[in-house]
């Protein structure tokens, strides 16, 4: 076995306490492109389009340029299943070895993988909310609308409905930032998979959790700049490496 999934292995067996700190790369094997891998989402569509102030400016052509894509797309995110690094992430909470699930992914993998506690940084692509009176409604409600013509769709109040993600120039939800805080200080060990760690203030998180007093384990399938600073980085397919650790963790609980 390698030495790396080993040294991973040996950690989460000695750790009370795990939080996995997840990005867009966990999801990638379940058919959702990340933002920055070559054929990634940002090689199709220019990121300054998706920015809170155009949203701001002119919902109803925010709302019509994200019909076009989705209908572009024959591949619609509701309809994606999680992959094996989800169901691993999910098998440590059932082994009780799990605090959390800090996310910067809005594609609810880690709810449907069986995940209770997931914080997520970047909201879900699952919901939309009115920017006027705060109503919460599934996505599908929206997408109907727009559909239909009408764009910006609109909340019962009248408000703009919006999705509920953070936009690129929009601030993180500062409940769900706390509470990352408070998780990555209180962890033993951060498990960070499939994030490029460039993203801030998301990428802080892991470093926050160090000086705690965390060990630091990556999987990534590219360096990231925190590998230096970890105490394991294993490049590798998140869907592969992290079941290679349960086998191995499962082994150590028996013996
Ligand atoms: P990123 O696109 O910056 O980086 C993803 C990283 O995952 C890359 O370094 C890549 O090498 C790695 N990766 C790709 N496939 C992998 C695999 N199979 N196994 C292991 N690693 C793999 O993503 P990020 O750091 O999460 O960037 C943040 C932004 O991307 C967030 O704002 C998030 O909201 C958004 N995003 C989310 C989704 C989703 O919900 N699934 C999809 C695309 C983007």
């Amino acid at each position: 076995m390698d030495e790396k999934i080993r040294n991973a292995g040996e950690m989460v067996l000695d750790s009370d306490r795990v939080v996995a700190f997840t990005g867009a790369g966990v999801s990638t094997e379940s058919g959702i492109p990340d933002f920055r891998s070559p054929g990634g989402i940002w090689d199709k569509y220019d990121s300054s389009e998706f920015t809170y102030q155009n949203f701001r400016k002119d919902p109803g052509a925010y709302w019509k340029r994200r019909l076009e894509m989705r209908e572009e797309s024959d591949f619609d995110m509701a309809d994606a299943e999680p992959n094996p690094a989800h169901i691993a992430i999910a098998e440590l909470e059932e082994m009780g070895k799990l605090s959390s699930v800090i996310t910067q992914n809005i594609d609810t993998l880690h709810e449907k993988a069986g995940n209770s506690e997931v914080i997520k940084l970047h909201g879900t692509s699952a919901e939309v909310k009115c920017l006027e009176c705060g109503r919460k409604y599934k996505s599908e409600f929206a997408w109907e609308k727009a559909k239909g013509g009408e764009l910006p769709p609109k909340c019962e109040c009248g408000g703009t409905l919006k999705s509920d993600t953070v936009l690129f120039g929009e601030s993180l939800p500062q409940d769900a930032l706390q509470r990352a805080r408070e998780e990555a200080h209180n962890c033993d060990l951060m498990l960070v998979v499939g994030s490029s760690l460039v993203v801030q203030p998301a990428a802080s998180i892991p470093r926050m959790s160090q000086r705690g007093g965390a060990k630091l384990c990556i999987v990534n399938l590219e360096p990231t700049p925190m590998d230096g600073g970890a105490d394991v980085a294993i490049h590798g397919k998140a869907g592969e490496v992290l079941p290679e650790i349960m086998d191995f963790v499962r082994q150590g609980q028996k013996g």
